[in-house]
């Protein structure tokens, strides 16, 4: 008999997914955080189940895992690493970072186990019937060793790279569902305000080249029924846009767009709960929009067909205390720094810090044709002739590097302060850098009084 695949996790999607790989004849055994929903689950289809802390003493030479979020993995494979068997091949098919898996491979390769990526796509729909797109991070020998295993769960497998690869290539593909899902709702929002009927809409997007997955999908099925039970949580989508953005800032990508996706998502998450389902974002647009998308023409008292002359902007509509939260949660993504008096302008005074902010956006955060890292040294200049506070010029020095420009590069843009500004100014500006990194100097040989400034 063949070896046992040992399959852990086993909610929206492990469930069906393990279901798929008993049915095409490899022997499974059940493992999931939930004991008694395991043991019901192996009961009911006849199979067998082990408690999470007893998993390693399956004698499984392939695990697959579908559990939420990278934590949860690195949990359960720290807890496997020296009770599976040498050469044992765990396949990682959760939404993942792409960085924890790298780095979890490494470490099962200490083990001689080989660790690789396979998410999914699909939803819970094409995971009961077997076809889901499966994206694989792994080298070729390890690919076709799980390929058999694979195409138990899925139809399109493909091979997107090395190990990481198939998570960044996860998280990418749910950054673009997710623009178009937002992007689909508030479409559908804005012709049912002015009369259209919702689905008349879709059905003339799907005809026409605005259509996407969302309009021939989801919207009728999840959000016009008002079931919003796809069964993929909206924190789950949260938790890939934000891998996803994490992928931007590491290759120095500039994504706005994405910026402003993940923000639509993170005050839907922070509005609706961990409870709503990733459809609900709809019904976020829809809350705010002040109307609800159902099938047939949209009620008179929805159709303001003209804009009433004093109608308040969309900004002036965000002062709850949720949108100031997410106001200063989504300034610290963009930019990577939040000062003192930008949290303390904001509970006291959020329109004014709205307005000053605009200015910084327009004439700083704002790609045109300079890019983010020259802007951020010309800021770090320009702080340092104003001679602002240390912190804040350390923030800029802060963001500076995360960009990827160099110390030296930071140094040299102070250095433009020494002809116009004087030494003052640029002691200022050169504390903030020594100190944020980690500079040190020559000591004299003699005597000499310690001038601490500078
Ligand atoms: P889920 O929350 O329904 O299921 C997760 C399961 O893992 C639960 O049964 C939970 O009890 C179990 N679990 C959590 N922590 C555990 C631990 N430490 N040890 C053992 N078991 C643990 O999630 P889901 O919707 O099935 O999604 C699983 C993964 O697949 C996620 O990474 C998600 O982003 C991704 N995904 C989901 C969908 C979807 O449509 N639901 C589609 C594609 C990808």
């Amino acid at each position: 008999m063949t070896d046992p695949i040992l399959f852990i996790g086993l909610g929206a999607m492990g469930t069906p997914m393990s279901r798929n790989l008993g049915a095409a004849g490899h022997p499974v055994v059940l493992c999931d955080l939930r004991e008694q929903h395991a043991q019901a689950l192996a009961a009911e289809r006849g199979v067998a189940w082990v408690p999470l802390a007893q998993a390693g003493t399956v004698p499984a030479r392939t695990v697959i895992l579908m559990l939420p979020d990278s934590p949860a993995v690195e949990s359960v494979v720290s807890g496997l690493l020296t009770s599976l068997p040498a050469g044992a091949l765990i396949i990682d098919m959760s939404s993942s970072l792409p960085t924890s898996t790298v780095a979890l491979a490494q470490r099962a390769a200490e083990h001689g186990l080989a660790f690789i990526d396979a998410p999914v796509s699909g939803g819970v729909a094409r995971a009961v019937t077997g076809e889901l797109t499966i994206m694989v991070g792994a080298d070729e020998a390890e690919f076709e060793r799980a390929l058999p295993i694979l195409a138990s769960m899925g139809t399109e497998i493909t091979r997107v790279g090395p190990v990481g690869a198939g998570h960044a290539m996860k998280a990418l593909n749910n950054l673009l569902s997710a623009i178009g899902l937002v992007g689909a709702s508030e479409v559908l929002a804005i012709g049912a305000k002015f009369g259209l009927d919702p689905k008349v809409m879709l059905d003339v997007l799907n005809a026409s080249t605005g259509g996407n997955h969302a309009t021939r999908v989801k919207m009728e099925r999840f959000v016009l029924s008002r079931a919003f039970d796809s069964g993929f949580a909206l924190s789950l989508m949260v938790k890939d846009l934000r891998t996803a953005l994490e992928l931007a800032r590491a290759t120095q990508t500039p994504s706005p767009m994405s910026t402003l996706c993940l923000d639509q998502w993170t005050a839907a998450h922070r509005a609706l709960g961990d409870d709503a389902d990733h459809t609900h974002i709809a019904h976020y647009v829809e809350r705010r929009a002040g109307i609800e998308l159902r099938p047939g023409p949209p009620a008179p008292a929805a159709v303001p067909h003209q804009v009433p002359a004093d109608s308040k902007s969309e900004d002036a509509e965000m002062t709850s205390q949720d949108e100031v939260q997410e106001y200063i949660d989504s300034m610290a993504r963009s930019r990577g720094y939040v000062l003192n008096y930008h949290k303390i302008m904001a509970k006291h005074d959020y329109e004014t810090l709205k307005a000053a902010n605009q200015l910084v956006h327009a004439a700083y955060l704002k790609e045109r044709t300079l890019d983010r890292r020259t802007k951020e040294l010309i800021f770090i200049t320009s702080l340092t002739v104003m001679r602002a506070t240390k912190s804040h010029i350390q923030s800029h020095i802060k963001v500076a590097l995360d960009l990827g420009v160099t110390p030296m590069e930071i140094l040299e843009a102070i250095e433009i302060a020494l002809p116009e500004a004087g030494v003052v100014a640029f002691q200022h500006g050169f504390d903030a850098w020594a100190e944020v990194v980690g500079a040190d100097g020559i000591e004299p040989r003699v005597e000499a009084f310690n001038a601490s400034a500078g």
